[in-house]
């Protein structure tokens, strides 16, 4: 199937993506009841021939695309939730809800995918299987996917004609201001890391500071435990697997003449395979409680799950790569040495699905990519001109992917 032409397909759609686009940013909403969010995406769909399906459990929406040809299913999947800051970029269509922006992009990937649920309708008739879309609510923390999931969105029911056509891949894309625009980077293999929460809270005996031997200090203890936390992960964790173990927070007493009961250490845990997570969250446990029992203290060590990590299926990131090749050249196709440590819940996708996480370069054409404000800073801004290949992207995979070519 020839992708020669996609790009041009989505440059005709650019207009109407970038309106969406800043009616999005303009309206950010948080977690996953997005209602203004959902009325905007459901008007933008509208009079395309999908079957839709809301979500109950959040504002997720499903929309499905049958091909004029039978054939497997392949899911696109586009965020559409923002974050809780402050927007300074002073942008004609900055936030109007002061406290929330779409610091992620989340509204260039909703609006992408928009436009590539028009570019690919217009070619319906020559898709061999269906493209499931897939719009999530609270990607930034909420496990907005992994709702989706729980509600069915892959327990999909045969095409229109009657066959089976179950989902084969599904495919993501992510927009970074610090990639130059319209590029497009991924990896096989992990692309993202884990990051979950601990809580360690050593408990002693409080008591007059002048007299410890009367009390059981915990302050003591949990800072021998955040030097041991240091020690285990350097000593135990293959440097080739990695782990970051970051105490962020240590909290206890109130004053300089008292012995409180407890002290409180809080951390994060990154890593980027489920192998070494368990084997971090052993040590963690380990080592707080040993030394915890060294100085007769009590412990309890608690872990706040968070987003697993992201791996992409090798095939699939290379046949991704591959398409992206064609559509915007290899020049500026870019595969990722390393994972990126931040965390993504299309992990949960891709822990059903083979798959691939994309990376799209969205550098303010007036920018430096090395030093443009990050996405989540509070001047994060998106080159809109990258849409056209973000669109043509997401459609290229589809339909290849269906077509049968290498997966
Ligand atoms: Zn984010
Ligand atoms: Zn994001």
């Amino acid at each position: 199937m020839e992708l020669t032409t996609l790009r041009e397909e989505a440059r005709d759609l650019l207009d109407e993506t970038v309106a969406l686009r800043r009616t999005l940013h303009r309206w950010p909403e948080l977690g996953n009841d997005l209602p203004v969010t959902r009325e905007n995406v459901l008007a933008a769909l509208e009079g395309l021939p999908l079957q839709l399906t809301l979500h109950e459990t959040t504002s997720g929406i499903a929309a499905m695309l049958d091909g004029g040809k039978p054939g497997p299913t392949v899911l696109l999947r586009g965020d559409m939730d923002a974050l809780p800051l402050h927007e300074d970029t002073d942008l004609e269509f900055e936030s109007a809800i002061d406290g929330q922006m779409h610091a992620c992009g989340h509204d260039t990937h909703t609006a992408m995918l928009v436009g590539a649920a028009k570019l690919l309708s217009a070619r319906r008739d020559e898709i061999p299987g269906r493209v499931l879309f897939m719009f999530q609510p609270g990607e930034e923390g909420f496990a907005g996917a992994q709702f989706m999931l729980d509600e069915g969105l892959l327990d999909v029911s045969a095409a229109a004609d009657g066959s089976e056509s179950p989902i084969t891949g599904a495919y993501a894309i992510h927009i970074t201001s610090n990639l130059p625009s319209g590029w497009v980077a991924s990896r096989g293999g992990t692309i993202m890391a884990s990051a979950d929460t601990m809580l360690i809270t050593v408990t002693g005996r409080g008591g007059h500071a002048s007299q410890p031997h009367n009390a059981l200090d915990p302050i003591p203890i949990a800072c021998e435990i955040v030097q041991a936390l240091q020690t285990m992960v350097t000593r135990t964790i293959d440097v080739f697997d990695p782990a970051v173990v970051t105490v962020g927070r240590i909290s206890a007493g109130t004053t300089n003449n008292v012995i409180p009961e407890t002290a409180e250490i809080l951390g994060t845990i990154r890593t980027v395979s489920e192998r070494t997570r368990g084997k971090v969250r052993d040590g963690i446990r380990r080592v707080a409680e040993g030394v915890a029992a060294a100085h007769d203290a009590q412990v309890k060590v608690e872990f706040n799950d968070g987003y697993p990590v992201t791996v992409n299926n090798p095939g699939s990131a290379d046949f991704a790569l591959e398409v992206a090749k064609e559509i915007v050249g290899e020049p500026a196709t870019v595969r990722f040495p390393n994972p990126i440590m931040g965390a993504e819940d299309f992990s949960y996708v891709l822990n059903r699905l083979p798959g691939a996480m994309m990376f799209l370069g969205g550098t303010p054409l007036d920018k430096n990519p090395a030093t443009a404000a990050p996405n989540h800073s509070n001047r994060v801004m998106f080159e809109e001109e990258a849409m056209v290949n973000g669109i043509a992207l997401y459609s290229g995979m589809a339909l290849r992917h269906l077509s049968g070519l290498p997966t």
